[in-house]
């Protein structure tokens, strides 16, 4: 079909006089130009600068007055400092299935304890929602009451110490760790009111207050980025330059885990393809 495809080129700015596309790009330590009449821009978005990742589509928005949806990492761990730091840090390693949400979502996955904070599916998730300052709620028990397993321990069994029943549902660290919050070595008859209620409390919404996130460098994918009402939602062709396109992450389009950047990417390839 006639196409000639520059590797390991890196497109420096693009020019549009009369209407046309003027590209300047180094090849092997030359500048060099190319024109034509249509321009696609699939340069994706900021994460992992070191695999080549940069800002060239945003820049190029921006640069022609296009609205840009304010970019952030997504799918990406969080960090905690302060004064809980060193309990998440000493649960490195170890992994708890639990619904994490905040008013906007929720996802029922495992969460990954790690020296400096929290990542996992459940984490990577809930980043692509949260923002710094912001608190999300873990269920460490999604679907089962401890309540009523408690209740259930103190007919049957009052003298078992509540860490016998954690042991039956977390990693032995995790139980150990819950000390820190709750009487684990109290036997369930004995347990007040009160103590009930803190131990509901702490396993079904638990909350969490991140101190950041791992930022680029460890971001699977950008949220935000062109805005989508910049462009025609059958084509991708950006409505303010004719002939211009703009698909994959660099538009504010962003998916959960499980392959949907991927498939954005390509999906919105081939619409572009179509209709160039
Ligand atoms: C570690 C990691 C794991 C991921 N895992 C998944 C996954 O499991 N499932 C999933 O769906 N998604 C995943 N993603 C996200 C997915 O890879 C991206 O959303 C998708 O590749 C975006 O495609 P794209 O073509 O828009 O951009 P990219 O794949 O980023 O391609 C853009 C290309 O443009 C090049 N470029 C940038 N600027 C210039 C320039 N000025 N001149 C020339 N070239 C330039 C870049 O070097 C890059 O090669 C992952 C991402 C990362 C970082």
């Amino acid at each position: 079909l006639g196409q000639q495809i520059i590797c390991n080129a890196e497109v420096t700015a693009v020019e549009m006089p009369d209407g046309n596309f003027k590209v300047l790009y180094t090849h092997n330590g030359k500048e060099k130009t190319l024109e034509s009449q249509s321009l696609v821009i699939t340069t994706g978005g900021l994460p992992i600068p070191k695999m080549g990742a940069t800002d060239f589509a945003l820049r190029f928005a921006r640069n022609h007055q296009l609205n840009i949806i304010e970019t952030a990492p997504a799918l990406v761990p969080l960090t905690i400092t302060g004064k809980d730091e060193d309990w998440y840090a000493h649960l490195s390693g170890n992994s708890v299935f639990c619904k994490v949400s905040n008013e906007k979502i929720s996802f029922e996955e495992n969460l990954l304890f790690t020296h400096w904070g929290l990542s996992g599916p459940a984490i990577l998730q809930i980043s692509s929602y949260w923002k710094p300052g912001e608190v999300f709620n873990l269920d460490l028990l999604p679907g089962k009451d401890i309540s009523a397993i408690i209740e259930t321990e103190r007919k049957t069994n009052g003298k078992s110490l509540l860490s016998t029943i954690f042991n039956r549902l977390y990693p032995k660290k995790f139980t150990d760790a819950l000390a820190k919050f709750l009487p684990i070595e109290k036997q369930v008859a004995s347990l007040t009111k009160e103590e009930l209620e803190l131990i509901h409390k702490t396993i079904h919404l638990f909350k969490v207050k991140p101190a950041g996130d791992k930022g680029y460098d460890k971001a699977e994918v950008m949220r935000g980025g062109i805005d989508t009402n910049e462009l025609s939602s059958k084509t991708l062709a950006c409505k303010k330059i004719p002939n211009l396109y703009f698909g994959g992450e660099c538009v504010d389009v962003t998916g959960w885990l499980g392959g949907y950047n991927f498939q954005w990417a390509w999906a919105s390839g081939f619409v572009i393809a179509q209709n160039i």
